[in-house]
C-alpha cells in the first residue's frame, strides 16, 4: 500500500514514521508512506496555502487550490489501483475498525489535513472520496488524526503485525466491530506494591484463578463472558481491589 500525506507541517511525523512497527512495515516495502509538504503546490513566492473565509469569521482556512494540485498529483492513474482521497475533518463520519478494513485494502491512501480554522469546503465536496473526523473533539489540526487512521489500517495489512492471531481475536475485530477483548494478564501471579495505593486499598493484586487454573475450557468460557460484558468486569476488579 502506499500513503501520502499532505500537511503543512510534514515534521511532525518523523518520530512517527520510524519508529516500531511502521518503520519495520516500510524497510520490508509492506507499506510506502511519504509526506508533503502542501507548500510545494503552491504558486506564488510566498507559497500561500491558506486566506480568510467568505462572509467573515475568525481564523484562516486552507486553499483548495493547492491541495488540488497536490491530490491530483500525488493519486494513482491506473483505474485497476484502488485510491481513496480522505480529507480529516472534525465534522466528518467518526472512523471505526470497519473503516480500517474496508481502507486496509486499498492500493493508496491519500491524506489531507486540516490546520487553523480548517479547510475550504470545496475540497470536501469535489476533492476528497471520505471526510473522516476520529471522535467528537477538536485538534489543532489533522496530521495527529491521520496517525490515527494509519495505525489503525496500517496494523490490518498482511505480515506488518507479525502474529496474525493478534489481530484476529482483538477488541473490535468481530464482523460488527463490537466487541472488546478480554482482560488479559501477565507474571506476576500476585503483585504486592511496596507504598499504598492511592485507589485501593487492597494489598496484593490477583490474577483471576481461573486463568491459571490450565483448564482451557473453563478460560475459554470465562474469557468469552469477561469480553462481552464489561460491567462484570467493573465487578470483578471492584470485589479484587477491596
Ligand atoms: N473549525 C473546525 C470545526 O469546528 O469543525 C475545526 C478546525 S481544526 C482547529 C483544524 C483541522 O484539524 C481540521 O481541518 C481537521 O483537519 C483537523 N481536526 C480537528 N479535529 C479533528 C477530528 N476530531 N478528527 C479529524 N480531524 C480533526
Amino acid at each position: 500500500m502506499k500513503i501520502d500525506i499532505i500537511t503543512i507541517f510534514p515534521n511532525l511525523f518523523s518520530g512517527f514514521l520510524s519508529e516500531s512497527l511502521l518503520a519495520r512495515a516500510q524497510k520490508k516495502k509492506l507499506i510506502t508512506i511519504k509526506t508533503h509538504d502542501l507548500r510545494k503546490w503552491t504558486t506564488d513566492n510566498h507559497k500561500t496555502v491558506d486566506d480568510r473565509p467568505y462572509g467573515g469569521g475568525a481564523g484562516m482556512l486552507l486553499k483548495i487550490e493547492p491541495i488540488f494540485r497536490a491530490v491530483e498529483s500525488l493519486k494513482f492513474k491506473v483505474k485497476s489501483k484502488k485510491t481513496r482521497t480522505i480529507l480529516l475533518s472534525a465534522k466528518g463520519k467518526t472512523f471505526t475498525q470497519k473503516d480500517a478494513r474496508r481502507l486496509s485494502k486499498c492500493d493508496q491512501l491519500i491524506f489531507i489535513c486540516g490546520r487553523y480554522e480548517g479547510v475550504d469546503e470545496r475540497v470536501a465536496e469535489y476533492v476528497a472520496d471520505e471526510e473522516v473526523s476520529i471522535g467528537n473533539y477538536v485538534l489543532f489540526g489533522g496530521e495527529v488524526a491521520s496517525m490515527v487512521v494509519i495505525e489503525a489500517v496500517s496494523r490490518l495489512i498482511p505480515r506488518v503485525v507479525q502474529k496474525e492471531e493478534s489481530i484476529k481475536n482483538e477488541s473490535f475485530s468481530d464482523k460488527e466491530a463490537k466487541e472488546k477483548e478480554h482482560p488479559q494478564y501477565t507474571r506476576p501471579e500476585v503483585f504486592e506494591p511496596k507504598v499504598k495505593s492511592l485507589k485501593t486499598k487492597a494489598r496484593k493484586w490477583k490474577v483471576p484463578k481461573v486463568l491459571l487454573s490450565g483448564n482451557h475450557k473453563k478460560i475459554a468460557a470465562w474469557r468469552n463472558q469477561a469480553s462481552l460484558a464489561p460491567k462484570r468486569r467493573e465487578e470483578w476488579r471492584r470485589r479484587n481491589t477491596e
